[in-house]
C-alpha cells in the first residue's frame, strides 16, 4: 500500500491563495484531523466533489480559515482519495498548514509524485503525464496547445496506430510460423512490405516535427549580428519592448553580449545582442568581436542587420558570406531613410530578407513569418500530437530503425522468423514510449523532472 502524501501545489511566494494537496488512503482522515468545518460535517463523511468551509487547527491553535475540497477514489487526479485545502497564500501560512498535515500522518510528496501515482493508477499514459509538465512550462499559446492535445492523448493515439499495424503483421507472421500444419494463409510479402512502409512513413512524419516542437517549447538561441550602428540595439529593444541595450550614435558601443528572452509569434527567442564584426584595434572591443563570431557560428538563428541608408561595406559582405546555408534572416533596417543599399545582392545570398525601420516601425510581422518558416513552426499542427522530449524522440527513432532493418531483411530474403523478431523490437520501443511496457527506472526518470506538488 502506498503511503499518504502531501505538498504545497501553488508556487512558493506571496499570493492570494495557497493549495495544499493530500493524496492516499488516509487523505480524508489526515485532513479531518486538522480541519474543523463550520457546518460541523466531518471530512471523512463528505462526498466526492464537495467542499467545506472551516478552520485549520493544529496544536490547539487556529492557523487559518480554509476550504477543503474532497475527491474520492478513483475520481481524482491521482486516482486515490484526495483532499485539497485552499488557504491564504503566503510564505508562512501554506508551510504551516503543510507542517500540520505532515504531523498528522502524511509524508512529503516527491517531485511529480501526484502525477506518477496518476500514471501508476492508470489515470493517464506516460505521454499524457509528460505533457502535464510541458503544459505547466509552456511559454506560448502554441506550445500550450500542443501540450494540451498530448494530455488528451493525441500522441498516444498516433503511436498506437503504428503499434497496432505492427502487432497485426507480427501476429500474422508468428501464427504462420508457429502453426505450419494449420491452414493459415502465408502472408503476402508485398502486403508485409506495404504495412512496414506505412509505419515507417508515419514515424518519419512524427520525428520530423520534433525540432520545430522543441523550438516552440524551449526557444532558440538567436544572435543579432551586424556592423556597429546599423541598429542592432534598437532592434533588440523593439523586440524586447523596453530600453535594454545602450543605443548611441557612436559606433561600437554595444561591447558585450546582452541577453533577453522574447516571444516572436509562437517562438521564444533567447536574443543576444553582440558587437559588430569589424576588425578593430581596441582590445576590449576586439574581445567582443571574437566572441560575436563564435556566437554566430553556434547560434540556432541569426538576425543579421544591415543599414539601408548606406551602401554595403566590406564588413557587411563578410557577414553575408557567413549567412549562406545558415538559419538566418537578413534584416535591412532604417527603411525610413533614403535607400542606398544593394538589397538584390543580399537577396541573392540569403533566403529570408525582411525590411524594417526598427526605430519607427513597431510591426514585426514580416520577421515573425520568416522565423516561423526557418524554425518549421509555421507547418506545425499542435493538435496532431508531437513528440515532446528526448525520451519519446529516442524511442520513436529506435522503432523506426527496427522497421528499416525489417525492410532490409525482407529485401535480403531473410526468413520471416527473423523479420518477426525485428518487428517485435519496434513494438517494444513503442510500448515503452507510451508507458505500456516500461521499466521502473524510466518511470522514475520521467517524474524526477517534475516539480513538487504536481
Ligand atoms: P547598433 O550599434 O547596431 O546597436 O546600433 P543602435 O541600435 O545603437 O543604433 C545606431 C543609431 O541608428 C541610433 O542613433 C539609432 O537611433 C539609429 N537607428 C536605429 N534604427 C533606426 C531606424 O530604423 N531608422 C533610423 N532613421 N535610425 C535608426
Amino acid at each position: 500500500m502506498e503511503h499518504t502524501i502531501a505538498a504545497i501545489s501553488t508556487p512558493n511566494g506571496v499570493g492570494g491563495m495557497g493549495v495544499i494537496r493530500i493524496s492516499g488512503e488516509n487523505a480524508l482522515l489526515v485532513a479531518e484531523s486538522i480541519f474543523n468545518s463550520v457546518s460541523g460535517k466531518k471530512i471523512s463523511e463528505m462526498k466526492g466533489y464537495t467542499a467545506s468551509f472551516g478552520k485549520i487547527i493544529d496544536e490547539g491553535q487556529i492557523i487559518d480559515e480554509a476550504v477543503a475540497l474532497v475527491f474520492r477514489s478513483p475520481h481524482s487526479y491521482t486516482g486515490e482519495d484526495v483532499v485539497e485545502i485552499s488557504c491564504h497564500g503566503g510564505m508562512y501560512i501554506t508551510k504551516r498548514v503543510l507542517r500540520a498535515v505532515l504531523s498528522h500522518g502524511a509524508k512529503p510528496a516527491e517531485g511529480g509524485e501526484f502525477t506518477k501515482r496518476a500514471f501508476l493508477n492508470g489515470k493517464m499514459g506516460l505521454t499524457e503525464a509528460e505533457s502535464v509538465m510541458e503544459l505547466i512550462a509552456a511559454s506560448g499559446s502554441q506550445s500550450a496547445r500542443a501540450a494540451l492535445s498530448a494530455m488528451e492523448g493525441s500522441l498516444r493515439k498516433r503511436i498506437n496506430g503504428v503499434r497496432d499495424e505492427l502487432l497485426n503483421l507480427a501476429a500474422h507472421l508468428a501464427a504462420w510460423a508457429d502453426y505450419p500444419e494449420e491452414e493459415i494463409p502465408e502472408i503476402d510479402e508485398s502486403e508485409l512490405r506495404n504495412g512496414l512502409l506505412k509505419c515507417k512513413s508515419e514515424l518519419k512524419n512524427l520525428l520530423s516535427t520534433y525540432d520545430a516542437g522543441k523550438v516552440m517549447r524551449e526557444g532558440v538561441d538567436t544572435v543579432i549580428a551586424g556592423r556597429p550602428n546599423v541598429g542592432k540595439s534598437t532592434l533588440m529593444n523593439l523586440l524586447a519592448g523596453c530600453e535594454r541595450s545602450i543605443v548611441t550614435d557612436i559606433p561600437g558601443t554595444t561591447r558585450d553580449i546582452i541577453e533577453e528572452t522574447v516571444m516572436l509569434g509562437n517562438v521564444p527567442l533567447r536574443l543576444s545582442d553582440t558587437a559588430g564584426l569589424r576588425n578593430t584595434n581596441d582590445i576590449v572591443e576586439s574581445i567582443g568581436v571574437k566572441r560575436a563570431k563564435e556566437r554566430l557560428l553556434s547560434a540556432g538563428l541569426i538576425f543579421a542587420v544591415f543599414d539601408a541608408s548606406s551602401p554595403l561595406t566590406e564588413e557587411d559582405r563578410q557577414l553575408i558570406g557567413l549567412l549562406e546555408n545558415a538559419p538566418a534572416v537578413a534584416i535591412v533596417n532604417k527603411t525610413d531613410l533614403e535607400s542606398k543599399i544593394d538589397s538584390d545582392y543580399i537577396r541573392s545570398k540569403v533566403n529570408h530578407v525582411v525590411f524594417i525601420s526598427a526605430k519607427n516601425d513597431a510591426d514585426t510581422k514580416q520577421l515573425e513569418n520568416a522565423v516561423a518558416e526557418i524554425a518549421g513552426t509555421s507547418k506545425l499542427d499542435p493538435s496532431q500530437g508531437i513528440l515532446a522530449n528526448e525520451r519519446q524522440y529516442s524511442d520513436a527513432q529506435k522503432a523506426l530503425h527496427s522497421i528499416e532493418e525489417a525492410l532490409t531483411a525482407l529485401d535480403m530474403g531473410i526468413t520471416f522468423d527473423a523479420v518477426t523478431i525485428i518487428i517485435e523490437e519496434a513494438i517494444n520501443c513503442l510500448l515503452e514510449l507510451t508507458g505500456e511496457r516500461v521499466t521502473e527506472a524510466v518511470v522514475d526518470q520521467v517524474f524526477h523532472r517534475f516539480c513538487v506538488g504536481k
